[in-house]
């Protein structure tokens, strides 16, 4: 993690506080809609925040406890969404923003969801496995008032996957006395998951870059990609990238990074992080620092890690055409107004990570029916959704003369801000 990303929020300054950075992007399209004053003031305050204690018993007898958060930013459009993280960065605000983040993405892509995140304050690496059972089963059973398949269903997010949300799911099993599947999603296949959904972001993100080298007239050959993060967002993004005809010359983790003008053999790359636990030491590429790889030679730059990376002290260095931020919140609003001055093009993350939520909503909705899809049916419906989504944002982009950021963001609050009108204010 970067110095910034390990700053608590309240010593972040402005540029880097996530909730600060929706709520700008959030003012901006509100302007290009008109909306009521009062409109603003309710689509931008979270619904609720809840913090959570959670006390366990660590492996050595020592009592600790966790701090975790719950928010759901607006449910109007259905049940919030959202993932839940475990970082020891993780604070208030920036579990408010990405649960606005949420909201806006469910909208963004249609799918019957309110946003939602949530968070936990812990470090896995220096945690064992039963430890981290009881965070996260405790963190379930504090927060299960507030969660369920129709009020707030959780997902994971970093540094958590499918074991974490076998444990939740178990957890709110036993409490409502029946297996309740529907409650997460990204489970395993057998506990009720879906098909396609371990791939969905990454193929997400290949979808959207699809689209957006149309813009460009680039064909995939034509495109050197580097790729921040070699995790389920970038690892999968890269490697379904690959698989297209682009040319992966550069991924990272939170180690460092390595580079390959002539191209890197990611399955292969990934099968060496999979047994190592890091990328460091790959021998087939150059190694290079992090910070290097946002200014390296490309077409398309992912950035599929952390918060507050492409920012106004680097956005000056990028060369990439075209950035699609598989991560959320990678790119600082003041970086942003700097690429569109470049006429670099930045596919936002509220549409280009959407393909996870996309397929967390068919995960949802086969868990309720108890029907289950086939993976090609699966990846078919999401190719859909992400392309007529790409398709809809970009048009209004270009109704309202702007770029796809504030484009999506306009099409999102739209939505919203309509349902909210119909159903109107109870008193
Ligand atoms: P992950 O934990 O699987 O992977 C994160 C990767 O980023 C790891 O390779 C890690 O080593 C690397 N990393 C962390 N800090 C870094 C740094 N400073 N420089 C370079 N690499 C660094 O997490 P993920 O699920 O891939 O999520 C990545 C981002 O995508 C997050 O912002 C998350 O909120 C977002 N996202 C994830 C999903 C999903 O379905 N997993 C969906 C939407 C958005």
């Amino acid at each position: 993690m970067t110095t910034v990303a390990a700053m608590s929020a309240e010593a972040l300054p402005a540029e880097f506080n996530p909730f600060l950075a929706m709520a700008e992007r959030f003012e901006t399209a509100s302007d290009h809609l008109g909306l009521d004053p009062g409109v603003r003031k309710v689509l931008k305050t979270p619904d609720r925040e809840l913090t959570v204690a959670i006390p366990v018993q660590m492996d050595d007898g020592r009592l600790e406890v966790f701090t975790g958060y719950r928010v759901q930013h607006n449910f109007s459009r259905g049940p919030c969404k959202g993932g839940i993280r475990f970082a020891p960065d993780v604070n208030l605000d920036e579990v408010k923003a990405l649960a606005a983040w949420m909201t806006w993405k469910c909208s963004v892509v249609d799918v019957p969801f309110g946003g939602g995140k949530g968070g936990v304050i812990c470090d896995p690496r220096t945690l064992s496995e039963a430890e981290l059972e009881k965070i996260t089963r405790r963190y379930t059973s504090a927060i299960m008032d507030i969660i369920g398949p129709d009020r707030d269903v959780p997902a994971p997010d970093v540094n958590t996957g499918e074991k974490h949300m076998a444990w939740f799911m178990d957890t709110y099993s036993m409490h409502v006395r029946r297996t309740c599947t529907a409650v997460v999603t990204g489970k395993p296949i057998q506990l009720g998951g879906s098909k396609g959904r371990t791939e969905a972001t990454g193929r997400g993100v290949m979808l959207v870059a699809r689209e957006g080298i149309k813009k460009l007239g680039l064909r995939p050959e034509q495109c050197r990609v580097v790729v921040q993060g070699s995790g389920n967002v970038g690892g999968i993004g890269a490697m379904l990238m690959q698989r297209e005809g682009y040319k992966i010359v550069s991924i990272s983790d939170m180690y460092g990074a390595i580079y390959e003008p002539k191209g890197l053999d990611i399955p292969e790359v990934l099968a060496y992080v999979r047994e190592k636990k890091r990328l460091t030491g790959y021998p087939k590429a150059q190694a290079i620092k992090q910070e290097e790889q946002l200014s390296l030679d490309c077409e398309i730059l992912v950035p599929a890690a952390t918060e507050n990376q492409i920012t106004s002290k680097n956005a000056d260095k990028v060369k990439a055409k075209l950035v699609i931020e598989g991560a959320n919140g990678p790119t600082t609003a003041a970086a942003d107004k700097i690429l569109e001055k470049r006429g670099i093009i930045v596919v936002p993350d509220i549409l280009a990570n959407a393909g996870g939520v996309t397929v967390s909503y068919f995960e949802w909705v086969q868990d309720r029916a108890g029907f289950f899809w086939t993976e090609e049916t699966v990846n078919s419906r999401l190719e859909q959704i992400m392309s007529s989504s790409f398709a809809a944002v970009d048009e209004t982009a270009k109704k309202h003369k702007t770029s796809l950021r504030i484009g999506a963001y306009i099409l999102a609050i739209g939505r919203v801000a309509e349902v909210y009108r119909l159903r109107g204010t109870y008193a």
